[in-house]
């Protein structure tokens, strides 16, 4: 093994005795489904709002006239049908797994439409959950799709792994939030995604700041933001910087989060536009 092995042989000229020709493992789509780009939303830790920067993009997305979906990849945490209000169970016919839509007409598949509760845990091992992955894509009939955002587990681990080996995925936003560890956090995504071979599209900072609701002053809950210094380190954008407002936070649990303002995110969406 090199001195220098970053475990990535793609990107390694030596000839070294580990080396192994890069796998491609990415699996085909179904014949019912024809998704031109794939877009995973990551997070390092969990609790920082991946889900809910995951609808909010769909949402402006599919709302500037793009044919969205969302593949809830987050299968012990799933949020997504929660937060677009879908309570339906998914159905099946001859082509596969029919994805819900929301009211705008955002394709939604999570695991929550397949069991008997919304309630009910997923006790399962890595590979089990990776399975279901691996069903998500290739066994659902998605139709025509532009855009597909897939709302990661959090963390770098087995089910991560299983979405950018087995998904043509185009790139990957990192959501963050103003505090600490970030540093260290984004950085393990963003060295997750390299290894990997995905593109690293850019961070979105979400709970960056508060407006007072009586002067408007805005207020650096978490401190003062490293974000920028981070991104202009690893060499990517910050695609948006989302404040904490208790409105997002209702939308979410009344289930109308695609009625959320989004011109927190319309930058982060014209820069998807242009991939
Ligand atoms: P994750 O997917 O990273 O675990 P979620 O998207 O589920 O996080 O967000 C966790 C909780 O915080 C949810 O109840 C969500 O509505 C709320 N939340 C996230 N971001 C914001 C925000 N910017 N303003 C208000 N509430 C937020």
């Amino acid at each position: 093994m090199s001195e220098a092995c970053s475990g990535n042989c793609s990107s390694c000229s030596s000839n070294c005795s580990s080396r192994e020709e890069a796998q491609d493992m990415r699996i085909p789509c179904g014949p019912f489904s024809n998704v031109k780009k794939v877009i995973g939303v990551v997070s390092g830790k969990g609790g920082v709002g991946k889900s809910l920067v995951t609808s909010m993009l769909a949402s402006a997305m599919q709302a500037r006239g793009n044919a969205c979906a969302v593949l809830d990849a987050d299968i012990t945490g799933p949020s997504i049908p929660k937060s677009f209000g879908i309570k339906s169970r998914a159905k099946a016919d001859e082509s596969g797994l029919l994805p819900e839509e929301s009211k705008t007409g955002i394709k939604i598949m999570s695991i929550n439409l397949l069991l008997e509760s919304e309630e009910s845990p997923v006790v399962w091992r890595g590979p089990v959950i990776s399975g279901v992955i691996q069903q998500f894509w290739k066994d659902v009939a998605w139709g025509d799709v532009d855009y597909m955002f897939v709302d990661m587990p959090p963390g770098t681990g087995d089910v991560s792994l299983t979405v950018f080996q087995n998904l043509p995925v185009d790139g990957i936003i990192i959501v963050t939030t103003p505090q600490d560890l970030v540093t260290m956090i984004v950085k393990k995504a963003f060295n997750m995604a390299k290894l990997m071979n995905i593109p690293v599209l850019g961070i979105v900072e979400n709970m960056s700041y508060a407006v007072c609701p009586d002067c408007g002053k805005k207020i650096n809950i978490f401190g003062e933001s490293k974000i920028d210094e981070i991104a202009a380190e690893l060499g990517v954008p910050v695609l948006a910087k989302i404040p904490i407002d208790p409105k997002n936070a209702s939308l979410v649990d009344k289930g109308a989060v695609e009625l959320a303002d989004d011109k927190y995110v319309a930058d982060a969406v014209d820069f998807l536009k242009k991939m």
